[in-house]
């Protein structure tokens, strides 16, 4: 039995510690004394850009998504050779086949037209900067496969509803935001109490009941709509996911195999962090999409504004990857002076009240 070092990606965080194999059992740190986890229940992913990574996932005990990544090339040749042989099928194909795989991407990209080798090219050399470039060559077909399984994965971490009126506030605002969008999308609802929202490639927006607790009116949740439907629209959500899944994510969705891809899905879909660019891309291009609907946009400004003040302190969420700095709320101030609306109108929604009566209680911490 050798140990090997890792990170340990967790909902409560990551750490590192040293892991092995025990029988069929893969111990990390002590273990917590329960013998480790059963490895029939580890789901093998590859992923990495500059150099490859190997990553074992399962769900914790509540269906959460946890994650052991051996940190060096000679941590993961320990967990090759000690693996139990029931793990070992599924570890060596991956593994082996990750070349290979490589050079079907490369085969993919050349299969497309000069601006897709050009971009093929940079993504050689540039790395994370050529995702960008790549994400838009991705047709949209493959895109909504991927959000369909970061959906199924969100799905095994707590309620969604599709219907009702909390569902159907969401819903009926958002698609005021995105008629005549070339994405279908789909609006959700989940039954958790942290303060978010996310978007997820494809054209699939999920909301938290404790955001439509704080939001104060529809408008203000119409401001958080466009932004979050920017994200979707400028790909922001497609790039993220592939840059930080790495070639895995890509190459798997591109052969079809996504086997492995799925359970790295699950951890990435709510806790999406973007670039300031993209954030300041979501602002604004949000605020031209209240106004093509004619909403007032000040409900975006009034919504990040109540967070900044009473909720800076309460993370994760959105107010954690949405940071409510005095920057960003002057620059949305002056996008709205600098673009009056006059046929804006403050946003009414027949759902409102219902609503608000169905939100169950809020969690008592
Ligand atoms: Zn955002």
């Amino acid at each position: 039995m050798k140990t090997f070092n890792a990170l340990l990606t967790s909902a409560a965080g990551s750490v590192p510690l040293e892991a092995h194999f025990h029988g069929n059992a893969l111990v990390a740190g002590d273990g917590d004394g329960d013998g480790g986890v059963d490895v029939a229940r580890i789901v093998v992913s590859v992923g990495g850009m500059e150099q490859p990574e190997l990553f074992l996932n399962w769900l914790d005990a509540q269906g959460r998504q946890v994650t052991l990544k051996p940190l060096s090339a000679d941590d993961i040749a320990t967990v090759l050779r000690d693996a139990p042989p029931s793990l070992q099928p599924s570890l060596q194909k991956l593994w082996n086949e990750r070349l290979h795989n490589r050079r079907q991407v490369s085969g993919w990209l050349a299969g497309l037209t000069g601006a897709a080798l050009l971009a093929g090219g940079l993504l050689w050399w540039q790395g994370n900067n050529a995702i960008g470039a790549v994400a838009g060559l991705i047709p949209l077909s493959t895109e909504k496969q991927l959000g369909e399984l970061a959906l199924a994965q969100v799905r095994t971490q707590g309620s969604l509803t599709g219907n009702g009126a909390a569902q159907q506030t969401v819903q009926e605002i958002g698609q005021r935001l995105t008629a005549g969008s070339r994405y279908q999308y789909r609006w959700f609802v989940k039954q958790d109490d942290s303060i978010n929202a996310f978007a997820m490639p494809g054209g699939i927006i999920v909301v938290h009941t404790g955001l439509l607790r704080q939001a104060g009116s529809p408008g203000e949740l119409a401001g958080v709509l466009a932004h979050e439907v920017q994200h979707v629209e400028q790909r922001h959500s497609l790039r993220q996911m592939i840059t930080s899944l790495g070639w895995g994510a890509l190459m798997a969705v591109t052969i079809g195999d996504i086997s492995g891809v799925a359970a790295m899905l699950a951890h990435q879909a709510g806790t999406m962090y973007f670039s300031r660019d993209m954030e300041e891309e979501a602002d604004r291009l949000g605020v031209q999409a209240l106004q093509r609907a004619r909403i007032r946009p000040d409900g975006m400004l009034t919504f990040f504004q109540k967070l900044g003040e009473e909720n800076q302190a309460q993370a994760p969420g959105w107010i954690s990857s949405h940071p409510q700095t005095a920057a960003r709320v002057r620059r949305i101030t002056a996008l709205i002076e600098a673009t009056p609306c006059p046929a804006c109108q403050p946003l009414d929604s027949n759902h409102w009240q219902a609503m608000k009566a169905a939100l169950p209680p809020a969690d008592k911490k």
